[in-house]
C-alpha cells in the first residue's frame, strides 16, 4: 500500500489541490507525511505482538497477571477539510495497525483524497469491509457514526462544536472519543532575539501556512515592547511580497481559502475587529490583482484588547492578531488566556526561558524556536477546549487499543 501511495504522489497532491485550493507544493509535502504516516504505524504494528503478554510485577506469587492489548472494535473516523487526507491518515493508518475496522467520514468539502485512498486500498488486496468511506454531510452521514451502537470508538478531528454534539451522542452508549478540535495558539517572541528576520519568518509560517486554516496555527502573536515597532514592518513587509494565486502556480504560497462560507466567515471577523475598535495594520480583503476567488490577503490587526472576538475565537483563516507585552509572566498569562490548548510557542535566545515557559502554557504542544513543526513520532493533541487523546507516535496507536488483564491463580 505505501509503495502505491508513493507512486501516486503527484497524482494525490493535484486532488487535494484542486479540492481544497491549498498551494501544490504544500499539498506535495502533506501527501510525504500520509506516506510516512502509513509507514510508521506499519512498524508499530509488527512490534505490537512484542508487546503482548507483558508481565505485571505483584508483590505476591499465588497470582501471576499479564496485559494483552487487543484492537477496540469497529471505529468511526469523522475527519474536516484543512488536511483531508492527512487528517484521515493520521486516525486510519493507526487504526489499521492496531487490528481495527474502521468507518471513514471525510468532510463533505474535500473528499476527493479519502475516496483515491479506498481505491488504493482495493487495489491492494485489503478485506473488503475493513476500511469503509462514507461522504456526506456532518449530519447526515457523521451523525449516525457517533450514535451508532456497533461503533465501538469515534476520533473525531473537527471545530469544538460539532466535537460537543459528538461527545453527547457517543455519551449515550457510554462509547469512548477521542477530539481533536480547535485552537487560538500563541507565539510569544522576546526582545533577546537576534535574528528578527528568522523569528518573522516563524510567525508567517506559523499563521499563513495553508492560509491559516491550521488547528494550531499560532494565530496570537505575542511582541516584547522593545522589538515590536521592527518586527511588525518586517511581517508587514513578508505579507506584502508573499505570492498568493492560483494554488497550481509556481511559487504559489497563499492558495484560496476552502469555501464561500469560510470565506465569509473570514471577512466578518475582519470586519468586526474594525468594528470592535482594532487595526487592521495590513490585509483585510481580497488581493486586489485577483478578481474572483475565495482569495484573502494575509491581514495583520494590531490594537487588539482581549477582549475582542478576534483574541478569543478561532479564525481559521489567514489573520494573525498582535499583542504587546513588557514581562515574562504578562507574556504568559496572555498566551494562556485562551479556552484553547493545542498549541503555543516562544522565541527567545534564552533557551533556559524558553523551557521555563513550555512548562506553563496549558497547551498539549509547544515549540520552542519554531513554530509548526509536526512529527510523526510524537503526540499530537490539546488541553482545555481543543480537545482530548492524543494521536501520531504511539499515543497515537492506544487510541485503537483496549487493554486487557490477565490473571492467573497459580
Ligand atoms: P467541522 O466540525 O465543521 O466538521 C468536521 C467533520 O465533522 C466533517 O466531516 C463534518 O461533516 C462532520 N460533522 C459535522 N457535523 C456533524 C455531526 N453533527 N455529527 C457528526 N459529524 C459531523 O470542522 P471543519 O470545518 O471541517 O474543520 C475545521 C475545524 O477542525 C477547526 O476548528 C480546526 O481547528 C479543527 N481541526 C483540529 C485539528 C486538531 O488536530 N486539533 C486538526 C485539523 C482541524
Amino acid at each position: 500500500m505505501l509503495g502505491q501511495i508513493k507512486e501516486k504522489i503527484s497524482y494525490l497532491a493535484l486532488l487535494e489541490t484542486v479540492d481544497s485550493g491549498k498551494p501544490k507544493d504544500e499539498a506535495v509535502a502533506d501527501m510525504d507525511d500520509v506516506a510516512a504516516c502509513f509507514e510508521f504505524y506499519a512498524g508499530l504494528a509488527e512490534a505490537l505482538d512484542g508487546k503482548q503478554h507483558a508481565p505485571i510485577s505483584l508483590p505476591m506469587e499465588e497470582f501471576k497477571t499479564y496485559v494483552l492489548k487487543e484492537p477496540i472494535g469497529v471505529v468511526g473516523l469523522i475527519t474536516p477539510w484543512n488536511y483531508p487526507l492527512l487528517m484521515a491518515t493520521w486516525k486510519v493508518a493507526p487504526a489499521l495497525a492496531a487490528g481495527c475496522t474502521a468507518v471513514l467520514k471525510p468532510s463533505e468539502l474535500a473528499s476527493l483524497t479519502c475516496l483515491e485512498l479506498g481505491a488504493i486500498c482495493e487495489e491492494v488486496g485489503l478485506p473488503s469491509g475493513v476500511l469503509n468511506i462514507i461522504t456526506g454531510l456532518g449530519p447526515d452521514a457523521g451523525a449516525p457514526i457517533a450514535s451508532h451502537p456497533h461503533v465501538d470508538k469515534i476520533a473525531f478531528t473537527g471545530s469544538t462544536a460539532t466535537g460537543k454534539t459528538i461527545m453527547t451522542a457517543a455519551a449515550q452508549m457510554v462509547k469512548p472519543v477521542s477530539l481533536e478540535l480547535g485552537g487560538k495558539s500563541p507565539l510569544v517572541i522576546f526582545d533577546d532575539v537576534a535574528d528578527i528576520d528568522k523569528a518573522v519568518e516563524w510567525a508567517m509560517f506559523g499563521c499563513f501556512f495553508n492560509s491559516g486554516q491550521v488547528c494550531s496555527a499560532t494565530s496570537r502573536l505575542l511582541l516584547h515592547e522593545k522589538i515590536a515597532e521592527r518586527f511588525l514592518d518586517r511581517l508587514v513587509e513578508w505579507a506584502k511580497n508573499i505570492k498568493i494565486s492560483d494554488p497550481l502556480e509556481e511559487g504559489c504560497r497563499l492558495g484560496s481559502v476552502i469555501s464561500k462560507g469560510q470565506y465569509e466567515k473570514i471577512k466578518k471577523f475582519i470586519s468586526t475587529a474594525r468594528s470592535e475598535g482594532a487595526t487592521i495594520l495590513h490585509g483585510g480583503d481580497r488581493p486586489k490583482h485577483l478578481g474572483k476567488g475565495f482569495f484573502i490577503e494575509p491581514t495583520i490587526i494590531t490594537d487588539v484588547s482581549t477582549s475582542m472576538q478576534i483574541w478569543r475565537e478561532e479564525v481559521f483563516g489567514p489573520v494573525i492578531c498582535v499583542k504587546v507585552f513588557k514581562t515574562e509572566s504578562e507574556a504568559v498569562e496572555l498566551a494562556n488566556d485562551t479556552h484553547y490548548g493545542l498549541a503555543g510557542g516562544v522565541i527567545s535566545d534564552d533557551l533556559e526561558r524558553c523551557e521555563r515557559i513550555a512548562k506553563v502554557i496549558h497547551s498539549g504542544i509547544v515549540w520552542i524556536n519554531c513554530s509548526q513543526p509536526t512529527l510523526v513520532q510524537a503526540p499530537w493533541g490539546g488541553n482545555k477546549r481543543s480537545g482530548f487523546g492524543r494521536e501520531l507516535g504511539e499515543w497515537g496507536l492506544e487510541n485503537y487499543l483496549s487493554v486487557k488483564q490477565v490473571t492467573r491463580y497459580c
